[in-house]
């Protein structure tokens, strides 16, 4: 297994593509540290008693030792355990581990690209298990560009006006092919080995262009990434680990770019990408199971601190608040707990989560991240939108005086009381914080596009038919 130095030491070989705040820079660039802070952590921990039997699985294909994120999920136990380690792996950012993207794309490539070979004999899932070892075996970390920039919202790729509004072929090689367009809110793009693509939406036979799913190195010739990163800081004499942490998101331009047929795993089959955007789609709101749970956890825990330091803990109306938290997280992960027991194994040999457990849970999710802020920003006072810059507070001659003056149990040193409203401000009142809370929405998927999941598949009908029984309707 790879190293986090040596993953930089890879990432700083690349050719510089990445371009931000004004600048085409090198990976080594100080605004994507942050990010590159919180991949190491997947590195860093596979040794730590806490999380070896979490972050380390056995490949399914070579039986080695690999790291879960690049591991394709063959039990219920498996994706169980993913789940987990991703609510830990959270924890301990402070927010989103941000590798999860790709081992969801593989997951979800390893059963559509079987499925296509299975129905129409092509070998798709033969150049994808090619792929995987040596994404295994080199440990590799992927970023997945699903979300087109889809310009008119109500057309299919087919139907619009400019033809590069969805990711497509513009050219068919004996070698290859050349892939257009651009991919937008990519997270981790910049700081990633590779980039997974897979298409938004279900591809009718009308778009079978856009119905690719590849892979490329993220410096591949013609990949420009333009990234916005937030970084949370904590100046020189208040280090905390939260000021380690930073995050990246990234429109991604495909600008004439080769794809060799080695990294093409599904071209022109409509019905095939429509299932591995499904399927990425349902995979990664699995992963949502662990990861918003964390959050949660970090918001009811920056809460309850506060109540404590501010001696109203046990109050009736704190109370409320804390208990409204804690049935949100477990509710979350409960949901992610289900749909992996109740997933199934498919004639690939992957294990799929549960369709309606992983959306209700999700969405369950979604449409409480503002809500859970609301809490925090209730019991944290308004203080974290107008706590004194740490410089200040580092200042002699204004310490002595803030700490007089933010002081509230007296058994509470002032410097705690300081920090935890330094923690709050960083998810209140910071971009990072502002940026976590659009993805608590919409990443992974807006609630709409859960709604049409759980729309889908959940069985109405037999809802119907239960209060007819009750009410002696017979047809
Ligand atoms: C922080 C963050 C990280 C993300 N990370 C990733 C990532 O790593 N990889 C990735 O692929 N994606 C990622 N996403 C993208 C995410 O999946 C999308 O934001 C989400 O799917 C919504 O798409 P959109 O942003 O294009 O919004 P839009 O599609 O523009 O939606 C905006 C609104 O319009 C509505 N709407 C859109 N189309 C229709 C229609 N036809 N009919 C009716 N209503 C419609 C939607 O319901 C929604 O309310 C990330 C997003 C965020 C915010």
């Amino acid at each position: 297994m790879r190293t986090s130095e040596e993953y930089r030491q890879d990432l700083f070989k690349m050719k510089p593509n990445v371009y931000v705040a004004g600048r085409k820079v090198k990976r080594d660039d100080p605004l994507l540290r942050g990010g590159i802070n919180v991949i190491s952590k997947t590195f860093d921990l596979v040794d730590h008693p806490d999380f070896k039997d979490l972050l380390i699985a056995t490949s399914h294909l070579t039986g080695k030792k690999i790291n879960r994120f690049t591991h394709i999920n063959q039990s219920a136990e498996d994706l169980m355990t993913k789940q987990l380690m991703t609510r830990k792996l959270c924890q301990i950012v402070g927010g989103c581990i941000q590798r999860c993207m790709g081992c969801d794309a593989i997951n979800a490539l390893s059963v559509a690209t079987f499925a296509a070979d299975v129905e129409n004999g092509t070998d798709y899932n033969r150049r994808f298990v090619e792929y995987l070892k040596e994404f295994q075996n080199r440990d590799l970390v992927a970023a997945c560009a699903q979300t087109d920039v889809k310009g008119d919202r109500s057309k299919r790729p087919h139907e619009q006006d400019d033809p590069d509004m969805y990711v497509r072929v513009v050219e068919m090689r004996s070698d290859g092919i050349v892939v257009r367009g651009a991919k937008n809110c990519i997270t981790m793009a910049s700081i990633a080995d590779e980039i997974i693509v897979v298409p938004t939406r279900a591809m009718t036979e009308r778009d079978k262009d856009y119905s690719i799913a590849f892979a490329v190195p993220a410096d591949a010739e013609g990949v420009k990434i333009v990234a916005r990163t937030s970084q949370l800081r904590a100046p020189k004499g208040l280090e905390m680990p939260q000021g380690e942490i930073g995050d990246d998101e990234n429109m991604i331009i495909f600008d004439n770019v080769f794809v060799p047929w080695d990294r093409v795993f599904i071209c022109g089959e409509n019905k095939f990408t429509t299932l591995a955007a499904y399927l990425f789609a349902l995979f990664h709101r699995h992963s949502y199971t662990g990861c918003k749970p964390a959050s949660t956890d970090i918001i009811m825990g920056f809460g309850a601190l506060i109540a404590e330091y501010n001696n109203v803990y046990d109050r009736h109306n704190i109370r409320e608040k804390l208990v409204d938290l804690a049935a949100i997280a477990e509710l979350v992960f409960a949901a992610g707990i289900a749909s992996a027991v109740k997933g199934i194994k498919t004639p690939a040999g992957t294990f799929i989560p549960n369709e309606i457990y992983a959306n209700v849970g999700r969405r369950h999710a979604g449409l409480n991240y503002y809500h859970e802020l609301q809490i925090l920003a209730e019991l944290a006072g308004g203080l974290p939108a107008c706590l004194p810059f740490a410089e200040d507070y580092l200042n002699p001659e204004l310490r002595p005086l803030i700490d007089k003056y933010i002081k509230r149990r007296k058994e509470v040193p002032p410097e705690n009381v300081y920090r935890c409203l330094f923690g709050i401000s960083n998810i209140l009142c910071s971009s990072l914080g502002g940026v976590m809370a659009v993805a608590g929405v919409h990443g992974g998927g807006s609630p709409v596009m859960e709604d049409i999941a759980i729309w889908r598949s959940y069985d109405f009908e037999e809802k119907k038919r239960i209060a007819k029984y009750l009410v002696g309707i017979k047809d």
